[in-house]
């Protein structure tokens, strides 16, 4: 098996000097027809050591499978012996990332510019990391002058590579302690959508909103964003490989990287949805918080746990509001608080231009998965409405969302999360800790 765990060398991280092309690279849609196909399904899918996109979900077995060139023959061969339906979901990877490429292009040239748009830094386009971490100084710097809102940046850690980790605090200017929210994106480098939302809330909050809803939301809460967390992934998704998901720690066996969302230290566990090799997608790490990202924020996380009533970790992609457990399917005892919660969200989410979210037990709606960010902080550190949202799409480009497609994306999730946040009762209750 181990000759097939490495089969790609760029996988493994071996080519790190030029950008990687996708030519042939495809997606494939597989539909088992029964439980027992779907096992074999899975075992094929382990055994070639794919990259599964989308999971298949309770009651809807199809999944999007990401497949190399010099796997496909043989692994469409096996599906086709198994009797598995098979469709080409998406046929030239490359072309999707050539259409970003030029429409990243098209959009962002500089990230502020006289025509952009919000306090001229353009939100609606995806920036690299030295940009975002200056907007969120540039944020901090002009509530210097605001008299409402007070906004502050904090380096949380530093990451393998040495870039900065970076929250950053909005509150009331009056510097009244409220319940906080914490919100966080980018843990996988490859879903650049997600940082492209969290920035664009922080852009909501400071400088207000066509729905009205800022003033609310800062009455109500303290806000603290990490909109990029894994900034050592992001950037080699930028400069390298695109489809990169994991951070850029260095390894034995000349592999990178370690998923940070199994590396959380909550019933963390690699047989559940992780993988002990170091080369895997969903490498758990050698122990639980044994990377310098996931130690950053459970730090800061647990030193501001006493007020934190609700956590959302944003990712992509398949549209879903997800809440604890990720390692078990049994569910926290306030589920129906935390169900309730997003259905709130996803409903006033949906009314501004009909998208559909799934919500439940991460467990329940899509897979077991140990170690994720969301059940370390309900589990270990005690906040009550933690969730994990994969944003859009449904797969048509999956990872590689259009770039104009940033601007629905962020419109909608802001309304489904200022909706979401109003909705929280913040009396403190007895399921609190
Ligand atoms: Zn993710």
């Amino acid at each position: 098996m181990s000759s097939l765990v490495c089969v790609s060398l760029l996988l493994c991280g071996y080519v790190t000097s030029e950008q990687i092309r996708f030519d042939g690279h495809k997606v494939l849609q597989i539909v088992p027809h029964s439980d027992d196909e779907l096992k074999q399904v899975l075992a094929i899918h382990d055994l070639y050591d794919l990259d599964m996109w989308r999971h298949p979900r309770r009651g809807n077995h199809s999944m999007e499978v990401y497949v190399e060139p010099e796997k496909l023959e043989s692994v469409l061969s096996v599906l086709k012996d198994i009797g598995a339906h098979v469709k080409i979901w998406i046929d030239d990877l490359q072309k999707l990332v050539d259409e970003e490429q030029s429409s990243i292009k098209r959009s962002i040239l500089l990230p502020y510019s006289s025509q952009g748009r919000n306090q001229g830094f353009n939100h609606f386009a995806y920036h690299r990391y030295s940009s975002i971490n200056q907007y969120l100084r540039d944020v901090a710097t002009a509530t210097l002058s605001m008299s409402s809102v007070n906004a502050s940046v904090s380096t949380i850690g530093y990451t393998a590579e040495g870039r900065e980790i970076n929250v950053l605090k909005v509150t009331r200017g009056d510097r009244i302690s409220r319940p906080s929210i914490f919100i966080d994106g980018g843990i996988h480098a490859r879903e650049w959508i997600a940082p492209a939302t969290v920035l664009y809330f922080i852009n909501q909050l400071v400088y207000g909103d066509e729905f009205g809803y800022a003033s609310q939301l800062l009455n109500k809460f303290d806000w603290f964003f990490a909109p990029l967390l894994n900034p050592d992934g992001y950037e080699y998704s930028h400069t390298n490989y695109r489809l990169w998901r994991k951070n850029r720690v260095e390894h034995r066996r000349k592999c990178f990287g370690t998923d940070l969302n199994r590396n959380f230290g909550y019933q963390w566990n690699p047989a559940i949805g992780g993988s002990t090799n170091v080369c895997s997608d969903v490498y758990s790490g050698s122990q639980a918080f044994s990377e310098k990202e996931s130690q950053a924020v459970s730090t800061f996380i647990t030193d501001n746990k006493q007020n934190m009533l609700a956590y959302l970790t944003y990712h992509a992609y398949g549209q879903m509001w997800l809440y604890p457990w990720g390692f078990t399917s049994a569910l926290p005892p306030d589920w129906q608080d935390l169900d309730a919660a997003a259905k709130t969200g996803t409903a006033a989410l949906g009314e501004l231009y009909g998208t559909t979210y799934l919500v439940g037990s991460s467990t329940n709606v899509l897979y077991s998965a140990a170690g994720g960010s969301d059940d370390w902080v309900k589990g270990g550190a005690g906040v009550k409405y933690a969730y994990t949202i994969e944003l859009r799409d449904t797969g048509s480009h999956g990872f590689v969302l259009p770039v104009n497609q940033i601007e629905p994306t962020c419109r909608e999730s802001w309304r489904g999360l200022a909706a979401f946040a109003l909705s929280l009762n913040t009396i403190r209750t007895g399921s609190r800790g």
